[in-house]
């Protein structure tokens, strides 16, 4: 029998509440749905402990967003709008306590690996993060949970150096404007180019600024790239970036869109691919962080290729163990 490392689901109720609009919208609730019939039969199911998200409080968001903008974004839910700030960023009435969840997703996973629980958290979570900005809404984000969980992580834990992966097919802007001038936390994306793809930002250049300058390491990738360019950059660039850095905890923006029958990007990786991924950010965290990696959903649209790809990368992630 195979075995795997334990590894924790985080999810809640609620992140089904959230409606971009009756189905239409790319970011669903469908895409949860389909995650969790993909890990109910996986071989990976009697390893699993699924717990229930806590919802982020207002100190934890505010260690990175605006107080105004969360009043912004709490009125403008339970007034009844259906959009904030441009209509890519729909919302209904129990938007915001799933978007108070979906940040507390990260949370409960930090807890769960600071306090002996597994190694391995992954937060099933919904509205995803990476693009949302101190003080707007963007690219189906409201609040940044990579960066409230880094946040969380060093105020309430104390690991002060987190480094922060996030291959998502679109560059997390708002992770990077979170941390671009601070030393202690190291935010790598690798994503199809800026000049091809949402949100525009995401160029080699931005290296971070004042104290934090070679603490933001942006990879962009051609239109098309495969899985052999992605791993040719991880190991090339980012595994050499966290030797130097050396980070207590990693934290992963784990986004599957850049899958080859996603059109949200022009990418072209396979579903295999994520389960590599799934061992090399293992082997990191192995190298650096005592195994501990917390992983957040971000994007993934395709809904066959999100469920496959979450649990190729989970399946790598936690890793055979033993064979008999
Ligand atoms: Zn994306």
């Amino acid at each position: 029998m195979t075995q795997y490392r334990p590894l924790a689901i985080i999810t809640h109720p609620q992140y089904l509440a959230h409606d971009t609009g009756g189905g239409e919208h790319p970011e669903c609730a469908d895409r949860l749905r389909v995650i969790h019939r993909q890990l109910g039969k996986s071989l990976l199911a009697p390893f699993i402990s699924e717990r229930v998200a806590m919802k982020a409080t207002r100190q934890d968001i505010l260690a990175y967003h605006e107080e105004s903008y969360l009043f912004r974004l709490e009125e403008t839910a339970l007034r009844g709008q259906t959009y904030i700030d441009h209509r890519d960023n729909q919302i209904c009435f129990e938007s915001f306590e799933a978007i108070l969840l979906s940040a507390g997703g990260g949370l409960t996973g930090i807890d769960l690996l600071e306090e002996q629980g597994p190694d391995l958290s992954f937060c099933c979570v919904r509205p995803p993060g990476h693009h949302a900005e101190k003080a707007a809404a963007l690219g189906f984000c409201f609040i940044n949970n990579a960066a409230v969980a880094a946040r969380y992580w060093q105020r309430c834990h104390g690991r002060q150096k987190i480094a922060i992966i996030d291959w998502d097919a679109h560059h997390g802007n708002g992770i990077q404007d979170a941390f671009e001038d601070d030393p202690d936390v190291f935010y790598i994306s690798i994503h199809e180019h800026p000049t091809f793809s949402f949100p525009g930002t995401g160029y080699a250049e931005e290296k971070g600024l004042g104290a934090g300058v070679g603490a933001t390491l942006n990879i962009p990738l051609p239109p098309g790239a495969d899985d052999a360019l992605f791993l040719h950059v991880l190991e090339r660039y980012v595994e050499p970036a966290l030797d130097v850095f050396r980070p207590e905890r990693l934290i992963v923006a784990a986004g599957f869109d850049g899958h080859v029958l996603d059109d949200m990007s022009g990418l072209s990786y396979s579903t295999e691919l994520f389960g590599v991924i799934g061992e090399r950010m293992s082997a990191l965290a192995g190298k650096h962080c005592e195994g501990k990696v917390l992983s957040i959903l971000e994007g993934g649209y395709h809904l066959d290729s999100l469920a496959a790809g979450v649990e190729r990368y989970l399946l790598g992630l936690a890793g055979m163990r033993v064979k008999e």
